[in-house]
């Protein structure tokens, strides 16, 4: 038991999360190293939602409001993270989820199935009637004939690179949250949020409360054509280099 007040708190409740994910045979044990990764770059970004992260929230946001069949492709640290905030936001929204795993089992998937569920999110796709994307060699090449393979928009979070460009290629619109801003995943996405995925999520259902009481097309569009991917990425090196620069002046 930690105290709120641990300056790690936060972080390590994140674990934990991931810790009870993996024992429940949710999260795999690759999962475990992705989130350390994760975890390093949010470190240098302050553990904050920097303004441009926002700002590419909201531009997600407008994505997936505006498309005409948007997917939620989640996995199995998504899923440990914030089933809450993924069912609120598809019940919000009417979107579906996949679930679509880099190491892909039956089991996995209809256990994640299966906590989403519980969780409240009504529409689950699985995958297990899937196709294959051309062009990507792992597991990650199946995908749901009725989801990702059909979807005009996909939000992708914690994606691997060679699948971001494969669904890039196809023409799609891919959105991803990614803690790394030079992965290739980030560099290779439509939009890439770079932020926590639960910070995230929490921000994007706030999102589309709110622009779905605004109900405005227009500024939905506005806010998808000003948006430039690698202008807001260089936002996320300027932050962790001003963060470094203030540190080394200490
Ligand atoms: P790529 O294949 O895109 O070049 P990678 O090999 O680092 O990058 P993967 O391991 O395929 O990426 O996917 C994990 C990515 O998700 C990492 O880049 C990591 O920074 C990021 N990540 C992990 N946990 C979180 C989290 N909780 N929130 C946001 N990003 C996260
Ligand atoms: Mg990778």
């Amino acid at each position: 038991m930690v105290s709120e007040r641990h300056p790690r708190y936060r972080s390590l409740a994140l674990r934990n999360k991931l810790v009870r994910g993996y024992e429940k045979g949710i999260t795999s044990a690759h999962g475990l190293i992705a989130h350390g990764r994760g975890e390093a770059f949010d470190y240098l970004l302050g553990e904050k939602t920097t303004e441009n992260a926002l700002e590419a929230t909201k531009v997600a946001c407008a994505y997936l409001l505006t498309a005409g069949h948007p997917v939620i492709s989640v996995n199995g640290n998504t899923v440990a993270l914030a089933p809450e905030e993924i069912a609120e936001f598809c019940t919000i929204t009417g979107i579906p989820v996949e679930v679509n795993l880099f190491h892909r089992s039956v089991e996995r998937i209809t256990k994640i199935a299966d906590y989403l569920r519980a969780c409240g999110v009504t529409d689950v796709m699985t995958g297990l009637d899937s196709v294959e994307l051309a062009g990507v060699a792992s597991e990650r090449a199946k995908v749901d004939k009725r989801g990702i393979f059909a979807a005009d928009v996909v939000f992708v979070p914690l994606e691997d690179g060679d699948r971001a460009q494969a669904l890039t290629r196809l023409g799609k619109v891919v959105l991803t949250v990614d803690l790394n801003p030079i992965s290739r995943t980030a560099l290779t996405s439509t939009v890439t949020i770079v932020d926590e995925f639960t910070r995230a999520m929490k921000n994007l259902v706030g999102f589309a409360k709110r622009f779905q009481a605004e109900n405005s097309q227009y500024r939905l569009h506005t806010l998808k054509a000003t948006f430039n991917n690698s202008e807001n990425l260089k936002a996320s090196y300027a932050a962790i280099q001003r963060r470094l620069q203030v540190l080394s002046l200490r």
